[in-house]
């Protein structure tokens, strides 16, 4: 099968491998899409020996097993079932196991990937193809974090600062506005995707800003100026939830505005399988909203064009269909 490597240092390679062999337990899945995702930008840049993408959606092919022929989305985190977290339902935050798809064994930049069964994510008939992947990061990790907070911030009167308009962010102004949040502000250097997040009826905050508070801070960029300058801006009693990721070293220069309040800092990663029907219903409810983030669709042979382009932020949701 074709497939895409990432040799390092922003290379990018068109390769044959052999067809995925799935084990005990495992499906071979044709891909139709993998939505591109701006955190692949780290195996980009660092190289990996594995096919890299985890936001994937195909066909399963495994004559005789229960699941052939169904249209699936693939769950990221590889799990036990049997953890204190595997057993109260985070199947998103297994303790035992912590092998993602895309990242600790082959993803979705090819045609075919070998799947653990209970990763599989059955998609309705009514899901077009396009906006399938969409289920996962975009719609899951956005709503998962909307979730677990909406509890601590009230919708009715709550204001709502997005601090990245990528995919994820503008993930979760959907999410939010279908949670009841009403006055939603967003901040990005990026005109294009400040323009879809204005037309999604956000208004647009400019970046940086420290004079005008809010109720909840979504952090989605992972920028370490961004994440302070919302511990900084959160009112008392308020929400930082941090959706965006970075693993460079993180300080926190602890002043006056962020010690001397009560706040939340909350992290959330990624979402619990039992969240699919939720999303799904989310993705109907907004379906003509959703498919104006998928910006492009295109093939295996011009993947090293199009991943530079949204690396850049020039794309929101770009989909190969290998
Ligand atoms: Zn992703
Ligand atoms: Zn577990």
């Amino acid at each position: 099968m074709r497939s895409i490597s990432f040799p390092g240092q922003g290379r990018i390679g068109l390769v044959d491998r052999p067809e995925p062999q799935p084990g005990a337990g495992e499906v071979l899945l044709r891909i139709q899409r993998t939505a591109l995702c701006g955190s692949d930008c780290k195996l980009w840049q660092r190289g990996t020996e594995l096919v890299p993408g985890h936001e994937i959606f195909g066909t399963v092919d495994q004559p005789g097993h229960a699941r052939h022929g169904q249209r699936c989305c693939v769950f990221i985190p590889v799990h036990c079932g049997h953890c204190a977290s595997c057993t109260r339902g985070d199947t998103h935050l297994c303790l035992t196991d912590s092998v993602l798809m895309g990242w600790n064994r082959d993803g979705g930049y090819a045609q075919a990937v070998a799947v653990p069964e209970q990763c599989l994510l059955p998609v309705p008939d009514d899901i077009d193809d396009d906006l399938a992947p969409l289920l996962l990061d975009t719609i899951g990790t956005a709503a998962h974090g909307l979730r677990t907070v909406a509890p601590l911030v009230p919708p009715e009167e709550a204001e709502v600062l997005i601090l990245g308009a990528g995919p994820v962010g503008l993930g979760g102004l959907i999410a939010a506005q279908e949670m009841g949040y009403r006055r939603i502000f967003v901040s990005d250097l990026r005109e294009g995707r400040l323009a879809l997040a204005r037309s999604l009826g956000a208004t647009p905050h400019p970046v940086g800003d420290l004079t005008k508070r809010f109720d909840l801070v979504i952090e989605s960029s992972g920028a370490h100026a961004a994440r302070n300058q919302g511990l900084e801006i959160v009112w008392p009693r308020g929400v930082v939830l941090l959706i965006g990721e970075n693993d460079a070293p993180w300080t926190i220069e602890e002043k006056k505005p962020i010690r001397r309040k009560d706040f939340y800092m909350v992290r959330s990663f990624y979402f619990p399988k039992s969240d699919l029907a939720a999303n799904i219903a989310m993705l109907r409810a907004r379906r003509d909203d959703y498919r104006r983030f998928v910006d492009l669709r295109f093939g295996l042979e011009d993947f090293a064009d199009v991943f530079p382009r949204f690396a850049a932020g020039q794309l929101v949701k770009p989909l190969l269909a290998p």
